[in-house]
């Protein structure tokens, strides 16, 4: 090829003296285009002390995917220098300006894989790159770990604390959000009070300060709320709407599951059929809001409403508590709240289905903390929507069973972290020219 394609090439990859390309080579058969690079400098700076003007003691010979050129693979290849430094006495392999030491892939490859493995399950960006899914997650794991190394955690005061399977009932991975600023600050496995203390630890080590937390959003489990006790002493803890919601409606599933085993009968007269679709659709319109309802499920509903099943009263109960909820969302008024979920209390106390009665006392023993996140507004509709994006992460690591992976996609998509590579695919500067002609 003409020297102009090689300079060409040069400016293209960003290389600056002593590199530069010396040949361009390629096959449309293999659909590939290989560079070769070459270093000119007989001298280099030793990377180990910095001194001056070493001598290269030999060239190895290494090479790098890159970005594709059009349609095809490119390739970049170099013998790059090992300096024999008079100055610490080391032979070291100098660092090359497009790739990080011992990586395979240049640093624009790498920054658009991390991009796409924001947006997209990593084992297809792994197809659409035409590289192994392993090598990605070593890769995403880096980047993250050297961009949470530089997260700034402090001025942190509000967090949410979560718990969340990787696989359905084991593997619990326990997630601390910052809620003001809405993003993943901590993921590790677990689920006891030592994760609590745990994030603690790593706040202090990322300039936040575990006596700023002023307050914990969280479930009404008791393993965390002895963790905040331990490591967050000046953390107010309340328990989110979601989580006390999902918790009636754990109660009256349990009530309808009962019931339908119990007594088949009753339910069959209750509905006047009792086909496995019908009950299916019972159990959706309990747990959904009426507005969603699908034709069978108001079919359904209906019919509940109109029987004296136990699920029926466990259906009121629960919609009686997300009445509660509301209230309180829009009165904004502690002493109010607290009365309204208290009456509520004492109906589920008196209402002779056993789960809602341990639901009952589960909040009576918590009724400050509840009160405190029914009219903490903030937590819920993010908390939620966390979830939903947990969700999304999960399946990002599908077919991966390791949690340290699960971790670091998680961090990756939620964390906002700030000190990630920027994705190398950006628009083109429109020219100057057209500008002009358009101000014309
Ligand atoms: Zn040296």
């Amino acid at each position: 090829m003409s020297v102009a394609i090689e300079s060409l090439f040069t400016s293209a990859l960003g290389l600056q003296l002593p590199w530069s390309v010396q040949t361009v080579a390629l096959d449309t058969a293999r659909r590939r285009i290989d560079f070769t690079l070459t270093c000119s400098a007989k001298q280099l700076r030793c990377p180990l002390c910095q001194a001056p003007e070493q001598r290269v003691h030999d060239r190895l010979h290494r090479e790098w995917r890159h970005l594709d050129f059009f349609q095809f693979e490119a390739w970049l290849h170099a013998e790059v220098p090992r300096i024999a430094c008079s100055a610490c006495g080391k032979t070291t392999q100098t660092e090359v300006p497009w790739a990080r030491e011992g990586s395979g892939f240049t640093a624009l490859f790498e920054a658009l894989a991390l991009s796409l493995c924001q947006e997209l399950p990593v084992r297809q960006v792994a197809a659409l790159l035409r590289c192994q899914d392993k090598q990605l997650w070593r890769r995403i794991k880096h980047y993250v770990d050297a961009a949470r190394a530089l997260d700034d955690m402090s001025g942190v005061k509000l967090i949410g604390i979560d718990d969340t399977s990787l696989h359905k009932g084991q593997s619990y991975i326990t997630v601390v959000h910052d809620l003001d600023a809405k993003r993943l600050l901590f993921a590790c496995q677990g689920r006891d009070h030592q994760t609590v203390v745990d994030f603690a630890a790593e706040l202090k080590a990322h300039g936040g300060d575990p006596k700023q937390i002023e307050h914990v959003c969280q479930d009404v489990s008791a393993a965390y709320a002895k963790g905040v006790g331990i490591a967050l002493p000046e953390a107010q803890i309340s328990y989110d709407r979601f989580h006390v919601i999902a918790m009636a409606n754990e109660a009256m599933d349990e009530v309808r599951r009962e019931e339908t085993r119990t007594q088949p009968k009753a339910i069959k007269e209750a509905l006047g059929d009792n086909d496995r679709k019908l009950l299916r659709s019972l159990a959706w319109g309990m747990r959904k809001n009426p507005e969603g309802w699908t034709v069978k499920q108001t079919h359904a509903m209906h019919w509940l409403q109109h029987s004296t099943l136990k699920s029926a009263r466990a259906w009121r109960l629960k919609l009686a508590l997300r009445a509660v909820y509301a209230k309180a969302a829009q009165s904004n008024n502690a002493q109010q709240a607290s009365q309204e979920l208290s009456a509520w209390i004492s109906w589920a106390r008196r209402c002779r289905l056993e789960p809602f009665k341990k639901l009952a006392k589960t909040l009576s023993g918590k009724l400050d903390a509840v009160v405190r996140g029914m009219l903490d507004n903030r937590s819920n509709a993010y908390v939620e929507a966390m979830n939903g994006l947990l969700q999304q992460a999960k399946r990002a690591a599908r077919g991966f069973r390791n949690p340290a992976y699960f971790i670091s996609i998680a961090y990756l998509r939620l964390s906002k972290l700030k000190h990630l590579p920027a994705n190398p695919l950006v628009n083109a500067l429109p020219k100057a020219n057209v500008l002009i002609h358009r101000c014309l």
